[in-house]
């Protein structure tokens, strides 16, 4: 698909970057390689940027192509596409900051992946969605503030990396920040390995006594509700390009082994043809939604992304049966993906996380 206002060809030198260098890196990204080169030539081309205007070293177009690039990355490696998230994220974290300290130091870099960055907010949804206690907390000292806590996990993290998290205060409310690359106080630790997404950088993160000077806040505690409901739509629409270039990449697999079994696989459940009409359905919605920006209905948009995960579970689930043994495979694309599709299912908002605020918001709704 073409984007009238991005520049033309961006669709195309994006697909040629993902099956040049992105391809031939997916099984040792699944094993461990965090995939910086692409990243940085992914930042180059706009790939993080395609909602930011021109001047924030964005493509001056909207949501929906951001998150049609987050599918495109998603259907060649789904690791990949949830780095891609991470970045178009902080990207767009700062885009709506209202503090232009905090957007001249490093909206553009972010924007161009000239710094990549991770953003640790699980933990503040989760809390703010009453599932669990905050993890980072912290006081006023003079124009900044003072941060201890941990996250236990945090993903394209390194070395060179800045991290974007939220603390409460002690005086109530809370902020949320920028912690540059090396800040005093920052310590990041290896994770144990996990089922998949080996290849996220993704570490336990530390604060001890950080101090975060003013031109790193994106939002202090006066306007932190206002500016978290505003980036939460563009979150959340964002993550169903993960789940999207699944359910693609899963019919492709679908579309393959059926040249040759179709006789038996059509006693499958979730057939081609079902999981196309839904994944037709799921994009359409997720576009019409993000056209919409903040204005879009949070139960709709909640619904949405729950779909998302309900149907890259379905489609990497059948895919996997429909390839059979092959598809069992440790070199097949087909078992990764079931392990990927989980990941979209358990990354805040889980699953479970987004059928307690969805049935929370229509209570509210009936009475
Ligand atoms: C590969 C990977 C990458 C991730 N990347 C990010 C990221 O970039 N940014 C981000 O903010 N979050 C990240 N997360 C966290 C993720 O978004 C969820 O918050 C996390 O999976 C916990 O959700 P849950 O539904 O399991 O929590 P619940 O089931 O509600 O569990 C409660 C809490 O227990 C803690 N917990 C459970 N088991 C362990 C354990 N073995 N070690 C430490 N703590 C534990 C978790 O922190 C969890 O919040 C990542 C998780 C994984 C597995």
């Amino acid at each position: 698909m073409t984007h009238a206002a991005q520049p033309a060809g961006t669709d195309d030198r994006i697909d040629q970057l993902i099956r040049d260098t992105l391809a031939p890196q997916v099984e040792a990204i699944d094993q461990g390689l965090y995939p910086g080169d692409f990243m940085r030539a992914l930042g180059s081309l706009g790939g993080f940027g395609a909602a930011l205007p021109l001047e924030a070293s964005g493509l001056g177009g909207d949501l929906p192509a951001q998150i049609d690039i987050i599918a495109r990355v998603a259907r060649t490696c789904g690791s990949t596409s949830f780095l891609t998230w991470c970045q178009a994220t902080c990207a767009w974290y700062l885009h709506r900051s209202d503090n232009q300290a905090v957007k001249d130091r490093y909206l553009q870099a972010i924007a161009s992946g000239r710094l990549l960055a991770g953003t640790g907010m699980s933990n503040a949804v989760k809390h703010l969605a009453g599932i669990e206690r905050i993890n980072l907390r912290g006081h006023r000292e003079g124009d900044g503030y003072r941060i201890s806590g941990a996250l236990p996990w945090v993903s394209n993290l390194g070395p060179d990396h800045l991290l974007i998290v939220a603390a409460a205060l002690d005086e109530g409310g809370y902020v949320m920040f920028a912690v540059p690359p090396g800040a005093d106080g920052l310590t990041l630790r290896a994770c144990p390995t996990f089922a998949g997404l080996e290849g996220s950088g993704t570490y336990g993160v530390r604060l001890k006594d950080l101090f975060v000077p003013p031109q790193d806040v994106l939002s202090g505690p006066e306007g932190f509700d206002a500016y978290v409901q505003g980036f939460k739509p563009g979150f959340l629409l964002m993550q169903i390009g993960m789940g999207a270039g699944l359910v693609q990449a899963s019919l492709d697999t679908i579309h393959a082994t059926n040249q040759r079994l179709q006789h038996v696989n059509s006693y499958l459940d979730d057939q081609e043809g079902d999981l196309e009409r839904d994944l037709q359905q799921l994009v359409a919605r997720t576009r019409e939604l993000a056209l919409q920006g903040r204005d879009a209905p949070l139960l709709s948009v909640l619904r949405a992304r729950a779909l998302g995960s309900e149907l890259s579970l379905r489609a990497t689930q059948s895919a996997a049966l429909h390839a059979g043994a092959a598809g069992y495979l440790m070199s097949s694309p087909a078992q990764r993906r079931l392990r990927e599709a989980l990941f979209v299912a358990i990354v805040t908002p889980a699953l479970k996380h987004l059928r307690k605020e969805i049935h929370a918001l229509e209570q509210r709704q009936a009475a």
